[in-house]
Order: C-alpha cells, then structure tokens, then sequence
C-alpha cells in the first residue's frame, strides 16, 4: 500500500517506508531474501502464457449475441512466474508453524500433524455433503462420536453440531434462548442481556443483532464480575446473562456457582462463553456450574487451524432445557445400526429454529478435533490444560517485575498486562507491539479487554518448549527496559524497522481500504470510499 510500483521498469522501487529513518533502500526493493511482491496482474505480459493448448476447433456461436467483446484480462506468465509468485506469497504470513504466537483470547495452539492425516484419508476427505446418507454411515457417527465428547467434556446433555465459529454459537445458543422464552411467554418482557464490561465484542453484538438491550455488568477490582452490581441488575426484564469464564482478564470467575444460582432465581439463563475452554477443559465441566449454553471453539480448545479467516467451528452445548431448540440437522440412530440426518421435527419433539447453515457444519474440523481428542485421551486433554495455564503463569511471573500485570495473583491460561510500566516513557502499548515485531515475535493481542488500560493479552498456549518462552521473556524484558529508560521513544515510534513495511496508516488502510485492483490506464474514479464499497 505504501510502495510505489515503478511500471516502467516492471520492478518495485524502494518507497517512502523503505527510506524514513530505516535500513538502506535496494535496488530491488527487496530485503534480504524478503522479496518484494506485485499483484499478478502487474506481473503480466499480454500473450504470454503457461500452457500450450491446440486451437479450438470452430463451433457454432450459440451465445444470440452475448458474445464477450473485449478481453477477460487474465494475467500473462509462465508456469514458473506463477509458481514464484504463490510461493512467495505463501511465505509472507507469520504462522504458528514459524514460532510464538501469543495472540491472547485466540488460543494458538499448535496444530498437530496427525489431525491433518486423518482430515485427508479418502474416505474422509472425498465426501461430499449431497452424498447418499446410505453411503456416509461412518462420517455420521464420526459426527456423533464428537458430539458425545463435547458433551461428556462439558457435562450437557445435548450439542448443536453445526455453528461455523464461536461468534455464529453464541448466535445459536442466543437463539435457542431466545426460543425457549418465547413458549414460556416471557419473550416480549425480558429484553435485556447482561454482559461484562470486559465481553468479547461478539457477546453484545449477539445480544444486540438479536434484538436484546445489551447492560455492561462492571468488573470488580479483582478484575472479576462484581457480584453486587450483577445482583442489581437482575430483574424480571433479564433473557440471559453472557459470560465467559475464565474471563477475558485471563481469570477464573471464582463466583460463578453463586452467578448462576442468581441468574436462574431472576428466571433469566446463563450463556457462557467458552472461547476460553482450553484453560479448563478436562479439570472443569461447565454443566457442573450452571451453564445453560455455551459454544466451544474446535480451532482454540480441540486445535483445528485458525487465523487469516480460515475455517472455524463452533459447536454449542445445551441443558435440558434449551435442547429442543438446537437447529437443525441432527444425527440420530433411530433403528438399529442406521445413521440418519433429521431435519425436520416429525421425528423429535420441540421447536427447532430451522437451519442456521447449509449441510451438516464443518466435517473437516469436526474430524481434526475428534482426531485431537482422542489422540491426547482424558490425561492429555487434562494435561494440555493445566501446561497452558503453567506457561501464562511463567510468562506473567517472568514479566512481572518489567512489566506490570493488571491484576494480583496467579492467571489461567493468558497473562494480562496494562501499560502503567510505560507511564511517562513516551511509549504505547502499540509502540511495544511494533517493537515486537522486529525482534521476531508476532504481538500479543492489544487494547483489549477493554477495561485494562493499554492492555497486553499475552496467551502462550501449552504448544512452546521452555527455552522458546524464556527468549520471548528475554525480549520483552529487554524491551521493556528500554522503554524505561527514557531514552528510547523515538526508537520505539520508528518500530518495525527490519520489516519490509515500516509502520503503516491503521486509520487510512481500515477506512478507505482499497480493495478492487485497476489496471493504470483505468484509475478508480472518485471518493475512494465509492470504490471500497464495490
Ligand atoms: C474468539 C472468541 C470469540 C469468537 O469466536 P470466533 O470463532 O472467532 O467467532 C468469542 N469470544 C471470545 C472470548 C473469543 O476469544
């Protein structure tokens, strides 16, 4: 975005973040082995091409006239071009397979090979969700083998399979809510949903896209739901409450029996949260707290791949209670050895909503977590757990003189920082983030939860050897003495500078995004925003 293409000479010359205050530019504009990269179609020459095809033969135009006139405009290379070109920009994205990647409330965790195999047996693999149910009899109970799982590992009696990912769970289990007041006749009194003030944005957004009034629950001091402020706003106007445990702040809600004793007296029901399962899963079943739904999130807990959009899951759980209104499909055995998709309600009673997603939810991550599962066992699942929890603890113990943690005592599975360590320094929190980056790290996540100042949510996972976490805490110990030595803002505001892109335009790049590209002798016309919205 920030580099100027020189077409004249079909290179890219070292723009404006390559020259402010950085490394010397190149010729190329690469960096070392960083090398720069051109959209495709700035790659290409017209008539050159990859494949020898024959001349098609001549065939009457049956098009009546809606021939194409001009040129479809794909790109001209060679095979080799095209290969350079992917591998290269295969390789420009920071992964879990290249290091640390304490993203915080994302739950990195290493995605083990074994889960791949499987996901890619044929018989896997090769289905297709329009097949003969008659010749997908393994994949449905390799769907209810993991729903048994879920459900044994969470306590609940029942699980929807199909949600895509946690936000479309929450939309779920909201839903089931929702439906579950609306035959007790209670839909159109209770109308609001409580959240805490440190909710994932997705908890409110939920509530609110469903038509409930969101109220912030404040966090007390110990950076946990305040329990008075709870019981005040429970009332006879409550649906649920929303509530992730251990929370956002990394804690474990140590109130959270009496929480849910409060919320079910008030008739109100409980949503957990269960992005944050991987810090529990195996120790704590949710149904033993009182939870009437909760989504899991099969790419953080059962590691199935995640980041850069690509899929999720996000199966929930249900009581009793809410269980007949999951939606639809369900996989039921009804006669003897005969696996059967239900859609419809003739064969179970209750209300379902209806489908909230085409086909039978995500059988690739349905069969990377089940491989997950059982290829750890109870122990591993356990022990995956209590490693997570043992890493943020050793990062936060290891920090906590440099840096300074938001709350006292011991965390679950995420250390939370706030930025009082950099008061006075002249350095953010996202200055500390960039500066991260040229020491190798992708940085933790930042700025959330919102109720810490400056946060820093730093989530290790069970997945990094001991030597691994000792040279990050090595980096952020020496960055954060340089921060507080006063001497090194400017340093710090000039950060990354060993990156190919130097600091960019946050604002500009998320409020007027280019997204379409144009050939040169086409510019886009206009407001750019007209043309982000295209
Ligand atoms: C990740 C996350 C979500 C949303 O899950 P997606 O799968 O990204 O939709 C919700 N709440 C919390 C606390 C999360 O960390």
């Amino acid at each position: 975005m920030v580099q100027s293409l020189d077409r004249s000479q079909g290179r890219i010359g070292g723009g404006a973040a390559n020259t402010t205050a950085g490394p010397v530019s190149t010729y190329t504009g690469n960096r070392a082995l960083q090398i720069e990269e051109p959209l495709i179609f700035e790659m290409g020459q017209p008539g050159r091409c990859g494949v020898d095809l024959p001349e098609p033969s001549k065939v009457k135009d049956r098009l009546n006239g809606l021939k194409r006139a001009g040129e479809i405009g794909l790109p001209g290379l060679s095979e080799p071009q095209v290969v350079q070109h992917y591998t290269r920009l295969s390789q420009k994205n920071y992964a879990i397979d290249m290091g640390v990647y304490p993203l915080g409330s994302c739950t990195m965790k290493h995605n083990p090979r074994i889960n791949e195999k499987v996901a890619r047996l044929p018989g896997i693999g090769d289905l297709h969700p329009l097949q003969p149910v008659s010749t997908v009899q393994g994949a449905l109970e390799l769907i209810d083998r993991l729903a048994h799982w879920l459900k044994t590992l969470t306590g609940m009696p029942a699980v929807a399979m199909s949600p895509a990912a946690g936000a479309h769970g929450e939309m779920c289990g909201m839903m089931a809510i929702a439906a579950a007041l609306e035959a007790r006749g209670e839909r159109a009194k209770r109308r609001v949903v409580l959240a805490p003030e440190s909710a994932h944005g997705t908890n409110p957004a939920t509530a609110a896209a469903l038509g409930f009034t969101v109220k912030p629950i404040p966090a007390n001091d110990r950076g946990r739901v305040d329990l008075t402020a709870l019981k005040a706003a429970l009332g006879p106007d409550v649906a649920a409450i929303m509530l992730t445990n251990p929370n956002t702040c990394g804690l474990f809600e140590t109130e959270i029996v009496e929480i849910s004793r409060a919320v079910h007296e008030a008739g109100a029901f409980f949503y957990c949260d269960g992005a944050n399962f991987n810090a529990i899963v195996g120790r704590v079943r949710p149904g033993d707290l009182g939870v009437d739904c909760m989504h899991i999130n099969l790419h953080k807990t059962f590691s199935t791949p995640h980041g850069g959009g690509g899929p999720g899951a996000g199966p929930v759980v249900l009581s009793a209670a809410l269980a007949p209104y999951a939606p639809y499909p369900w996989i039921v055995k009804d006669d003897g050895d005969t696996w059967r998709v239900a859609e419809d309600g003739a064969a179970v009673d209750g209300k379902p909503l209806g489908r909230l997603k085409a086909f039978h939810g995500q059988m690739g991550m349905f069969t990377r977590a089940l491989s997950y599962i059982m290829s750890h066992g109870a122990d591993g699942l356990k022990q995956a757990a209590e490693d997570a929890v043992l890493s943020a603890n050793y990062v936060m113990a290891s920090l906590q003189d440099v840096m300074t943690p938001a709350f006292e005592g011991p965390c679950m599975h995420e250390a939370l920082f706030d930025d009082s360590f950099l008061k006075d320094t002249g350095v953010s929190t996202l200055d500390f983030a960039k500066a991260m980056i040229d020491e190798g790290y992708h940085p933790m996540t930042m700025y959330f939860p919102l109720v810490v100042h400056g946060a820093m949510l730093i989530e290790p996972t069970e997945s990094q050897a001991k030597e691994d976490l000792d040279l990050f805490v090595g980096a952020l110990r020496a960055l954060a003495e340089r921060a507080k030595s006063g001497t090194a803002a400017e340093d710090f505001k000039a950060a990354p500078r060993f990156a190919p892109r130097r600091r960019l335009d946050e604002t500009l790049a998320a409020r007027k995004p280019v997204l379409r590209w144009r050939p040169s002798n086409n510019p886009p016309e206009g407001d750019p925003m007209k043309q982000a919205a295209e």
